[in-house]
């Protein structure tokens, strides 16, 4: 998988076209909109960013980029009871951080007046009218795909009692449900869209732009398309799920174009597969319901599937870029391999991350022959990948820590780690050979002994000698005690959203798994989050927000090696 990403991005210029840079060409070689490209990335500010959105930001920066043009934010804030500002905040800090620079900041609420004009227009047409049944009587008239939809008894109300009830929708004495404004197209079509959607309700909650300025508020059939005309937009990429949206999309564009008499410009809608990945899920609202009933910290939880879940968890932006470009874009749904995207971080973290020490689950190791007291600086080289990186260093003494599974009293042929009798290096450091250890009552090793050779330290002639195995440690008075927090799918089901059960039942209750009793080399008091770390022969790990130089605090981020084709054949 690794070497799949490799060679897409080294065939970067021979890759063919996706099929949507295709019909963005054909459109420039028809010379449509003047040979103008402007394309948008139009979040609701009702959650935080998850990945699934980084594959459509991708796409709409990437179109712009690629062919000249520019691409805005346009925050889709049409429902007033889900959206607020600190989701605005965190979806622009969400979109710097994967790189991407917008042209202008809209606001589909910016276009309030002119959706309302344009409303007033259609119903002046006859194009719309007042519904004052109740939701469930619309739904029930709407009839099937099969089936032909029944008239509202509204539909043919006058022009002005249309005009005198939606001036009346959009006050404050108007009630919630009480009425609606339809689009009059037909109740007959095929495609349920055009049976006279709705396009205006009436809602009390305050907007967060617009206060309490209005009570009426347009859906977003009748305000996404028409934002995009209001901005000048020429390709409007979106999800597959509004392929049948299309065509009432570009009605609602035939209307505007006549009214305000013009033939020059229309934006198109073109719409790409969803990403959707294994153990995981995209749905907002589900997402949200995990924040809310704390089944999760936050949205930046690490086991989130937020762009900031994944920050916070160490995935580089480059690794989500790479990975996005290497599953491409489709007109079929599919489900993406979560281990795709780990085996792209590890690839990106691994040119990147800073080789440190830690021991996870410490046991005691005395070289006995080394002086008490004595101390010596080691030289570890920051990450072979790079030389430019340099180095740090690391203190060397008598009493050390190493990781537990490193060491068997009595070990089989195989074992290449520290046994009694035999040889191992230190990383950075000396040639030990064990010489016994020490137990508890219950015949738990408590510690472990060894000598050091002198002549072998790391560079010396004497390294050269041959042993099989090479150790990580800590000297136990140079180190810092740490929390390390290592994370699991969040899901137990390859694919939650298609499962029949709730999604509660679903989730890993196993998914985070803390270990207070770290040992960290001192040198890690000088990092801060966002610094890609690789704890060696461990994994990757990035300081956690949580973290105080009191307490130290490490989020795992992805292991050295892929774990999830294992566990999937359990
Ligand atoms: P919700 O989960 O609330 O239905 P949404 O996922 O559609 O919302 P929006 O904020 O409306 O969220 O999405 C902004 C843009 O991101 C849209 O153009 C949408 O098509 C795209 N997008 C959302 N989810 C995905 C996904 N999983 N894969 C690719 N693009 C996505
Ligand atoms: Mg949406």
């Amino acid at each position: 998988m690794i070497t799949e990403i490799k060679e897409n991005s080294t065939n970067e210029e021979k890759r063919s076209l996706s099929f949507v840079e295709q019909l963005v060409e054909e459109d420039l070689a028809a010379g449509k909109n003047g040979g103008r490209i402007q394309t948008r990335f139009p979040p609701e500010p009702n959650g935080y960013l998850h990945i699934g959105h980084a594959k459509a930001i991708c796409m709409d920066f990437g179109i712009a980029e690629k062919y000249n043009g520019v691409c805005n934010l346009r925050f889709d804030d049409t429902n007033p009871t889900k959206e607020n500002n600190e989701y605005v905040e965190n979806i622009l800090n969400d979109i710097s951080w994967l790189g991407f620079k917008w042209g202008n900041i809209y606001y589909a609420s910016d276009y309030f007046q002119q959706l309302w004009d344009f409303a007033i227009w259609m119903i002046k047409q006859g194009k719309a009218y007042i519904d004052e049944q109740t939701s469930e009587q619309i739904a029930q008239q709407k009839g099937t795909p099969t089936e032909p939809g029944s008239p509202s008894p509204y539909r043919d109300r006058p022009t002005e009692e249309n005009l005198r009830l939606f001036e009346q929708m959009n006050t404050p004495e108007a009630v919630e449900g009480s009425m609606v404004l339809r689009a009059k197209l037909d109740m007959a079509n095929p495609n349920m869209h055009f049976r006279d959607p709705i396009i205006y309700r009436i809602i009390h909650t305050p907007h967060h732009r617009t206060g309490t300025k209005w009570n009426a508020y347009p859906m977003y059939d009748f305000a996404h398309g028409q934002s995009d005309y209001f901005e000048g937009v020429t390709h409007s990429i979106c999800t597959l799920e509004f392929v049948p949206h299309r065509p009432l999309y570009d009605l609602f564009i035939d209307f505007l174009l006549e009214k305000d008499g013009k033939n020059d410009y229309r934006p198109r809608q073109i719409e790409f597969n969803r990403l959707n990945l294994t153990y995981t899920m995209m749905s907002k609202r589900k997402l949200l319901a995990l924040v809310e009933e704390k089944k999760v910290n936050g949205w930046d939880d690490p086991r989130m599937p937020t762009i900031s879940g994944m920050r916070r968890r160490g995935y580089s932006p480059e690794s989500i870029r790479k990975f996005i470009d290497s599953i491409g874009y489709t007109k079929f749904d599919a489900l993406n391999d979560m281990a795709l995207l780990e085996a792209a971080v590890r690839d990106d973290l691994n040119k990147r991350a800073t080789r440190v020490s830690a021991v996870v689950d410490p046991v005691k190791l005395v070289i006995t022959n080394y002086p008490e007291g004595q101390t010596e600086e080691l030289e570890a080289i920051n990450n072979p990948e790079n030389e430019a990186d340099g180095i740090h260093h690391i203190t060397f003494s008598r009493n050390l820590w190493i990781e537990r599974e490193d060491f068997m009293e009595e070990a089989p042929k195989k074992f290449f780690r520290l046994t009694i009798g035999k040889e191992v290096r230190l990383k950075n450091a000396y040639i030990i050979k064990c010489t016994g250890c020490t137990k508890d009552d219950n015949g738990n090793v408590i510690e472990i002994q060894a000598e050091y050779d002198p002549l072998s330290k790391s560079g010396l002639e004497g390294a050269n000698r041959k042993v099989k195995g090479t150790l990580h440690w800590v000297s136990s008075d140079h180190c810092q005690k740490a929390e390390v927090r290592i994370y699991d799918r969040l899901f137990n089901v390859e694919n939650p959203s298609a499962d029949e059960r709730d999604f509660h039942e679903l989730l890993n209750q196993d998914s985070l798994k803390v270990i207070d009793n770290c040992y960290v080399e001192n040198y890690l008091t000088e990092k801060k989050p966002g610094e890609y770390l690789q704890f060696q022969r461990i994994g990757y790990f990035v300081l956690d927000p949580d973290s105080t130089p009191e307490h130290l605090v490490f989020n795992k981020t992805v292991g050295l090696k892929d774990t999830w084709a294992k566990q999937k054949t359990k």
